[in-house]
């Protein structure tokens, strides 16, 4: 058995942090590929390493005085490394480090270093081998990930019982560091989970695991046990923050289980992410895995007569929509209307040339605009198969006293969309946690 067991930037913020790692690795000889963040926040006001490195390479490339983060920076690791009490060669390579950065070192080497100390700290402390990642993870020359040269260059790693690896970088081929986009570690720990063949992608993070809902509006949210990668894609689309986007491919191909846990409280049973085949019907405590939403949408809504007759109607409208650079988050229709949803971000400054367009080139009856709309997701495999799953919702809305302005099922029903009036966002939520939860 061999597990990929990746540590996000709250589970390495201090030398107390670090040997709550150490205890979880002594604990299971199975996590065998390690992977590392920059230390992150202690506290709420605290500053993260990685934000303090892009800090100095900004005040660097503009020629300024960076030693103010920097200096922070230096406290930090050599505070870890004194509290560890293991000596990792912190001074020099911080000295290094600041030498290049006033040499003019790129913004993506300068951030990389924060994960690199961090992977030296504990390689350090654990006593095991280090290898940094730009051996490993390779980008092309366009700057993507190249998974097969990587897995080519990573192959030797299965052979090892146990190593740390920085997150959050790699090397382009002419050798530069590159790196993901924040909070990129959580890749690196999906692309090792799959390169080194593991049976589990361990993520180790500061939370149980996911909740169904936001806590800050339904409090009593409980912890999801299972969720598939497909449930996760669409409750993260709508805004719930889970992992990182991209972590999701490399292990979902491989059909490798990610399995969310807490540092602080490893005895807890944390949120698996597995494939919907592997998805069990125990798994689920109510109808849905979980509910997520948005606020800040409007909707057109254009009626016609017979509109579903007329040819090409929908069609034309998308492609005004195309011509103004905007795609449609949801498009339900009925005999005689069409609605489009669009997210306010694509439409700003845009509305008044976009109705004229619609106006002149579709002429419908009418043209309603609704905006300061929120769209909330229940989304859950098994709400497919249950009948009365939109009455319950309906149901659940109307005793909270909330009307749907709109509902929109996918084909393959794993979700069901209502959009509702911003200022009923949180209600909404909290009904229809209760109603499928
Ligand atoms: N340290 C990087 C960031 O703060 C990457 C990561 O933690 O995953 O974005």
């Amino acid at each position: 058995m061999a597990k990929a067991a990746k540590f996000g930037g709250s589970s390495l913020s201090d030398g107390g942090q670090f040997k709550k790692v150490a205890a979880i690795l002594a604990a299971d000889e199975a996590r065998r590929f390690v992977v590392v963040s920059a230390p992150g926040k202690r506290f709420a006001s605290d500053e993260k390493i990685t934000d303090l490195l892009y800090r100095c390479a900004a005040l660097a490339q503009e020629g300024g005085d960076f030693s103010g983060p920097f200096e922070k920076i230096w406290d930090r690791f050599l505070g870890i490394e004194r509290e560890l009490g293991v000596f990792a060669h912190m001074e020099e390579a911080l000295n290094d480090i600041r030498q290049r950065i006033a040499a003019g070192a790129s913004a993506d080497f300068v951030a990389s270093r924060g994960e690199y100390l961090s992977a030296r700290l504990l390689s350090a402390y654990l006593n095991v081998p280090m290898v940094d990642a730009a051996e490993v993870i390779a980008f092309d020359e366009k700057g993507a990930l190249d998974l097969t040269a990587t897995e080519q260059k990573g192959r030797f790693l299965k052979d090892m019982s146990r190593v740390v690896v920085p997150g959050f970088y790699g090397a382009l081929p002419d050798g530069q560091i590159r790196t993901f986009s924040r909070g990129g570690s959580d890749i690196t720990g999906a692309i090792l989970a799959r390169v080194t063949g593991a049976e589990v992608y361990e993520n180790w993070t500061d939370v149980d695991g996911f909740m169904m809902a936001d806590p800050r509006i339904v409090p009593e949210a409980r912890i999801m046990h299972a969720v598939s990668y497909g449930e996760l894609r669409e409750l993260s689309y709508m805004g719930a923050s889970v992992l990182h986007e991209e972590s999701i491919f490399p292990v979902k191909e491989g059909r490798i289980p990610i399995h969310v846990c807490n540092t602080n409280r490893p005895e807890g049973a944390g949120t698996w992410i597995v494939n919907e085949g592997a998805l069990l019907h125990e798994h689920r405590q109510g109808l849905a895995a979980g509910i997520a939403g948005r606020r800040g949408f409007t909707m057109i809504t254009l009626t016609k007569d017979n509109l579903h007759k007329q040819k090409g109607f929908a069609l034309r409208l998308l492609q005004i929509l195309d011509r103004h650079g905007i795609g449609p988050e949801s498009m339900p229709s009925g005999i005689d209307n069409l609605t489009v949803v669009l997210n306010d971000r694509d439409i700003r400054g845009k509305m008044d040339a976009l109705y004229h367009d619609i106006r002149t080139e579709l002429a419908p009856d009418t043209v309603e605009i609704a905006s300061s709309i929120a769209l909330i997701a229940t989304v859950g495999r098994g709400m497919a198969r249950s009948a009365g799953v939109a009455a319950r919702l309906f149901t659940a809305l109307q005793q909270a006293g909330i009307s749907a302005r709109i509902i929109d099922q996918s084909p393959k029903e794993m979700n069901l969309i209502v959009g509702v009036d911003q200022r009923d966002f949180e209600n909404a939520i909290r009904a229809i946690y209760h109603a499928f939860c």
